[in-house]
């Protein structure tokens, strides 16, 4: 935990005592020029965690007033008029579980969204490449006719979500709120105890930096925050001043992401309008394929391979690398070694690749079932790769400091829960805030923030441990006992309807 000097700790004096008490301390006629900038609540970091914490805040009657400041280092303008064509889609989508897309119902969010670029999807596919065992989720079949078709998730372009959030923050007015993008925080240390203001040293005072050519005008120098939540991603430079540990490693995987058309809708199962996601298991290529859906005929790739196979898949031209994703949901692992190997075609202008033949070729002598409908087209510039990770702080909080989303854990996608855990975080530590400024007591205090610790750590402990279970399960290539293991495993849930139930009510958040 990072140093605070013995005088925070000490018992809590009213100012007016505090000014009676430093009556005979020498002042300074720079100390005015000293006081930084105060808030109730800062955040560092305007990704959908961020926001979605401030949009939260400004929700709720009772947060809504208090003094808060968001410093994100890119242009926030560019995500308030990001706008793609109704047949293009962003390769950063998340898959929002119903209890995301709830939460964001309720803090008003979620009408802002253009749901015309949404879509919820009601039944998977999970598949061992290696064993072929298999086990489906369908949440179809567990609706009621009375209700609405209940969902897995919803497929939701980040930028959409960011938009959105901002949107509802606007909304909110701009009385109490700073928000200063294009700049970056430089560093943070913990403030002094000024002599004429207030005793800040215990607060966390940042100092801030504009970043691009059109920084947000009027940005105080220096801010002080009685409550400092880092939503500032994986390399938290809030986490950094807490001195808050993280435990982790890389997976030396890498997560190939692209924007697709089907050749056509799958045939509606019952009832119309249920729409599919896919997830096959490729152990010896390092990691699972999933697509999932997007409106229309589209469809969004999330691949996790290793390093090589990542760089050798974006160096192919698009029908190459249409045919690979085509023949990872179909083939044999024997037959996708031997593809991934392949020579990359001469010339991009080719009508049929290598890829292409060898794919036409193998699939004729292959048997397979439920696979998605055939990918025909890639997005231009939509086939990007990030490196997985997994990371997890060993405290979300610390005095006047608490973390938030990817800040607090970075954890495999085969699941897609980071986002969702993410919003879980904002949904929990908004409602800490709001329990304290309702119970007169101080948002920055530990008192204040164990609760919200104590609710999120250990949920989050659970789901990247699993995801981490399931990512090395899944690596064993081949066939042997933990390949029969894992079959096992799938095959009795998908034949043990309460455990399935149970495990499709907690993959809803
Ligand atoms: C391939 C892939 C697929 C995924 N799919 C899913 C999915 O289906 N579902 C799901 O729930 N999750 C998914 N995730 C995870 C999800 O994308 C992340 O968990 C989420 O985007 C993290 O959001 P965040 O706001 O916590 O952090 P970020 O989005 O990383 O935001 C952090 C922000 O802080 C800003 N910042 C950093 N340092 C500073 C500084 N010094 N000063 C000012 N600002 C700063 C950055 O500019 C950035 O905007 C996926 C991840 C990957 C890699």
């Amino acid at each position: 935990m990072r140093p605070i000097p013995r005088s925070a700790l000490r018992p809590y004096v009213c100012p007016s005592c505090r000014s009676s008490r430093t009556l005979g301390r020498r002042r300074f006629a720079s100390q005015s020029d000293q006081v930084p900038d105060i808030y109730d609540v800062v955040c560092v970091g305007g990704g959908p965690a961020g926001l979605g914490l401030l949009a939260a805040l400004r929700a709720s009657p009772v947060t809504s007033n208090l003094r808060v400041a968001l410093i994100e280092t890119q242009d926030l303008q560019k995500a308030r008029s990001w706008k793609l064509d109704s047949h293009q889609f962003s390769n950063r989508v998340s898959s929002l579980t119903p209890a995301s897309v709830s939460f964001l119902q309720r803090i008003g969010a979620w009408e802002h969204l253009d749901t015309d670029r949404t879509l919820p999807y009601q039944e998977m596919q999970v598949w061992d490449g290696e064993t072929d065992s298999r086990i489906s989720f369908d949440w179809s079949m567990e609706t009621s006719p009375f209700e609405d078709l209940r969902t897995v998730a919803t497929m939701t372009e980040n930028s959409n979500l960011v938009q959105a959030l901002l949107a509802r923050i606007a909304e909110s007015g701009d009385e109490n709120i700073s928000i200063f993008s294009n700049t970056t925080v430089s560093s943070i240390e913990n403030g002094a105890d000024l002599i004429e203001g207030p005793d800040l040293s215990a607060w966390p005072v940042l100092s801030l930096a504009p970043t691009g050519l059109a920084p947000s005008s009027a940005t105080p120098p220096r801010i002080a925050a009685r409550l400092l939540v880092g939503a500032d991603g994986i390399n938290s430079p809030v986490r950094r001043f807490a001195d808050i540990q993280t435990d982790g490693w890389d997976y030396n995987r890498h997560g190939i992401v692209a924007t697709l058309s089907l050749a056509d809708l799958e045939t509606p199962t019952f009832p119309v309008g249920t729409r599919t996601a896919y997830q096959r298991f490729l152990p010896s290529l390092g990691g699972p394929i999933a697509l999932l859906p997007l409106p229309g005929n589209h469809a969004t790739l999330v691949w996790s391979t290793t390093v090589e196979n990542a760089a050798y898949l974006k160096s192919l031209p698009p029908k190459a690398f249409i045919a690979m994703v085509n023949a990872a949901f179909r083939l044999s692992m024997p037959d996708l070694k031997y593809m991934m190997r392949m020579e990359q075609p001469a010339t991009t202008s080719a009508s049929e690749t290598p890829h292409e033949d060898e794919l036409s070729w193998r699939v004729q002598h292959t048997e397979f079932s439920r696979v998605p409908p055939m990918v025909t087209g890639v997005q231009e510039g939509s086939v990007a790769s990030f490196p997985l990770r997994f990371r997890h702080a060993s405290t979300y909080i610390s005095p006047r400091v608490a973390l938030v989303g990817d800040a607090a854990h970075v954890i495999h996608p085969l699941a897609g829960q980071g986002l969702n855990l993410g919003l879980g975080d904002v949904a929990s530590l908004s409602k800490s805030i709001e329990y304290s400024v309702n119970h007169g007591m101080d948002v920055g205090d530990l008192l204040s923030l164990e609760h919200y610790t104590a609710d999120r750590w250990a949920t989050n402990a659970k789901i990247g441990g699993a995801c981490d279970v399931l990512h090395k399960l899944y690596n064993v290539p081949g066939q042997n006992p933990v390949a029969w293991a894992r079959s096992f495993g799938l095959d009795v849930i998908d034949r043990l309807p309460f455990v399935k139930a149970f495990l499709m009510r907690n993959a809803e958040g």
